[in-house]
């Protein structure tokens, strides 16, 4: 039997806005993970963006807000800007009839507009790890009455340098709070603050079918590095996507494909890190609303951001890490929509493909022509024998 919202216990404010954006039932993630949040326990989720983890928190968060406090009662920890951003809205439509208010705050925006804005009853507050901890230093904010911390997108935090940082945060809260930490792999370092910080966790773990859709195709196409951006544009022309992404791996590179693509295809734009706030969040909208058809970025876009209408991925670079194939990947196929990512791979690229396969588990289907080379499987450590 499927279970719907209604069989758990939310406000009906809380029924009657998730009625209205149109979620009919909960997601897997959201079905474990939100009777555990709703009593109270502790939680790790792991759990990949485009599992409709963003509500698995924000609907018991938003449930369990006193609207007549004006007071910061839930934190919400994650490691980029436009991640806040898209938390802070989703939070604000689930909590919408029930009058919670909601707000982020991250750098590279004006800090005194955020002040204000913090000063006039926010409950459910979203933060980049910097901002938040200017604003605690700086006394401008006051954590004392927050219940529920959330950390989001823990292994992408470590991995951008945050560990201090969330330290730091987790021991301003000296009162006793539950705390959710969502993350899409367990480092070791993540492990290390449920540990020392969490009580008797409980864990939610999506099965890897649910956590890495089924709808997605993996698809290859073996090049020279010299023919790459030909290939990208022969597969952008024939496989006509809705809209598409196209990562690279360094700013440079992205601003280069970007240049070649817009002369020979419309509706190209790029995004990266060393863009300003206001342009980042004016590119992210543009692409959000179907404006932009093609976004060449750099992994800014690969984590947790939600781009509903993105069919085509295209890795025009591939990473050696094989989680960030998962994240980049994820950018398509959401909410079971169909979704095909197409890698470019070079020979210098085939170990890191290899890593990739072991990773979703699959065998590579190329486009065109095999590579001539085997993909190198991982070297076995044969311990020499004693003469
Ligand atoms: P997330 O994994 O939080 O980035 O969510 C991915 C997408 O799923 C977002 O567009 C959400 O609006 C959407 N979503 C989340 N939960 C549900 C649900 N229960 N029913 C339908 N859509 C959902």
């Amino acid at each position: 039997m499927t279970l719907s919202f209604s069989d758990l216990a939310l406000d009906p404010a809380i029924l009657k806005a998730l009625d209205k954006m149109g979620y009919k039932e909960p997601s897997p993630i959201q079905a474990e993970a939100i009777p555990l949040v709703l009593q109270g326990h502790d939680l790790i989720a792991l759990a990949q963006t485009g599992s409709g983890k963003t509500a698995a928190c924000a609907i018991p968060v938003c449930n369990r807000v006193d609207i007549e406090r004006p007071l910061v009662q839930a934190l919400i920890v994650v490691p980029t800007r436009e991640l806040a951003l898209q938390y802070a809205t989703e939070v604000q439509k689930i909590g919408v009839e029930k009058g919670v208010k909601a707000f982020a705050i991250y750098g590279g925006e004006d800090a005194s507009m955020q002040q204000s804005k913090l000063k006039h009853g926010v409950h459910v507050l979203v933060a980049t790890p910097g901002r938040l901890i200017d604003f605690i230093y700086s006394r401008q904010i006051d954590l004392s009455h927050v219940e529920t911390l959330i950390l989001d997108e823990a292994d992408e935090m470590l991995s951008m340098g945050f560990y201090e940082d969330l330290e730091f945060i987790i021991q301003c809260l000296v009162h006793d709070h539950q705390t959710l930490l969502f993350s899409a792999t367990m480092p070791k370092d993540i492990l290390k603050i449920a540990k020392n910080h969490m009580k008797e966790p409980r864990e939610v773990s999506l099965t890897s079918a649910q956590a890495s859709p089924q709808t997605i195709e993996h698809r290859f196409v073996y090049c020279h590095f010299k023919d790459k951006e030909a290939s990208l544009v022969k597969m952008m022309k024939e496989l006509q996507p809705k809209q598409a992404i196209i990562f690279c791996h360094s700013r440079g590179e992205v601003e280069k494909v970007c240049r070649s693509l817009q002369k020979q295809i419309e509706g190209v734009d790029f995004l990266h890190a060393g863009l300003s706030q206001d342009i980042r969040s004016i590119i992210t909208g543009k692409f959000r609303s179907g404006r932009t058809r093609f976004l060449v970025a750099t992994d800014v876009a690969s984590r947790g951001l939600d781009f509903s209408g993105v069919t085509h991925v295209f890795i025009y670079h591939l990473a050696d890490d094989p989680d960030l194939y998962v994240h980049r990947s994820g950018r398509t196929g959401r909410q079971d929509r169909e979704g095909i990512v197409i890698t470019f791979v070079t020979d210098r690229e085939l170990r890191s493909l290899s890593k990739v396969l072991e990773k979703i588990k699959k065998e590579p289907i190329w486009i065109g022509e095999k590579p001539k080379l085997q993909a190198p499987t991982r070297r076995r450590y044969i311990p020499r024998r004693s003469k």
